[in-house]
């Protein structure tokens, strides 16, 4: 059995040992000392009114890890904020420019150590990334803050690192027929084209990351073996990926199937460098991103409000919304750095500018929006 998030009970071990957070958590099948001092505890059952805002309060105190004592989880992990690539780029109305920069400017003051600011593709491809280079000089990139950006060619690399940005990513996918569909191409031939990327990269000390999309299943090949991603994300990080994001494209992975490519893939790349990147389409992500930390993983992806989409998939949802992750992670007793309020903040500012609600379960349900 997997849990999606705290329990209420008493069964727990206490956690706190500086006895801030009285709250007692249980969470099955993380092993002893999994006690987390989370804000989860009854949230079910709480109602609109101060007894939620009082548990919300909860979860922005510092945590006390207790559930890596373990072993079954990690202490802490870096959660790689995607929003303003992979969730707007999936807007059908074009974002104004100054919205990007002020939302990634308050991602930056959340703590958040990662957050992808946008994508140096052709405007031809992807209009709502147009504004590329005015929004990588536009914001304030804060020290100990990354700011990736993808790059498919080395045209982009170029105007990237023109642009300001000081790391970047390569996208591939573990379906052949994704691939053909959409840049006419095999894998190989795919990964093939990354190459002037990487030796651009490797000779300005680049560091370079990678995404491996579909892992999960593709809306043209349906399911995909693990050994397929296996292999292609083996490919990517020989090529000199530091960190091969897993993204499950299309949000249609259980934990079932996490489990059996992620143990296909840990054994062509150190866990260590892998990271999850899980769509919502089906409810699943939460789920799938627990077996991913129970599996080692410490790098997790999402974006806040859970913007985006995948113009693959009807109905597809964005990914995993950052709040939610952060709550669960923290309602573990898992480090991320990331101020729980702060987030949900920049969340509402972007679900205003867009005239839309978010998809975030932790924001709907602190009745922000
Ligand atoms: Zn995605």
């Amino acid at each position: 059995m997997v849990p999606l998030r705290p329990v209420r009970g008493s069964g727990g071990r206490e956690s706190g040992s500086r006895g801030r957070v009285r709250v007692r958590v249980r969470v099955p099948g993380s092993g002893p000392g999994a006690a987390g001092s989370g804000p989860g505890s009854g949230a079910g059952a709480a109602g609109p009114g101060s007894g939620l805002g009082a548990l919300l309060t909860l979860s922005l105190r510092p945590q006390v890890s207790s559930a890596s004592a373990s072993g079954a989880l990690p202490k802490r992990v870096k959660v790689v904020e995607v929003g303003p690539r992979d969730g707007l780029q999936n807007e059908k109305s074009l974002v104004p420019t100054p919205v990007k920069i002020s939302l990634i400017n308050m991602l930056g003051e959340t703590g958040l150590p990662v957050i992808e600011a946008t994508s140096f593709v052709s405007p031809k491809w992807v209009p709502q990334m147009a504004d590329h280079t005015e929004v990588m000089q536009g914001i304030t990139q804060l020290p100990g803050v990354s700011y990736p950006v993808l790059t498919p060619n080395l045209k982009g690399f170029q105007a990237a690192v023109a642009a300001g940005a000081k790391e970047v990513s390569i996208f591939g996918a573990a379906s052949e027929l994704f691939t053909k569909k959409n840049i006419n191409c095999s894998i190989d031939e795919s990964l093939e084209r990354f190459s002037e990327v990487m030796a651009a990269a490797r000779a300005a000390n680049v560091p370079v990351r990678g995404y491996v999309s579909c892992v999960l299943g593709c809306p043209y090949e349906g399911k995909i073996s693990a050994a397929k991603v296996a292999e292609v994300s083996k490919k990517m990080y020989s090529m000199g990926c530091y960190e091969i994001s897993l993204g499950d494209t299309i949000g249609v992975g259980t934990p079932g199937s996490m489990k059996e490519m992620l143990t296909a893939v840990m054994k062509e790349v150190p866990v260590g460098a892998l990271a999850v990147h899980c769509h919502d389409t089906y409810g699943q992500a939460l789920a799938n991103i627990l077996v991913a930390l129970q599996m080692g993983v410490s790098v997790v992806d999402a974006s806040v409000a859970g913007l985006g989409g995948c113009p693959y998939a009807q109905g597809a949802s964005g990914n995993v919304a950052t709040e939610d992750l952060v709550y669960m992670l923290h309602g573990l007793g898992i480090h991320t750095g990331v101020d729980l309020q702060k987030l949900m903040d920049a969340g509402t500012f972007i679900c205003n500018a867009l005239n839309r609600r978010t998809n975030s379960k932790v924001s709907q349900a602190s009745c922000r929006l």
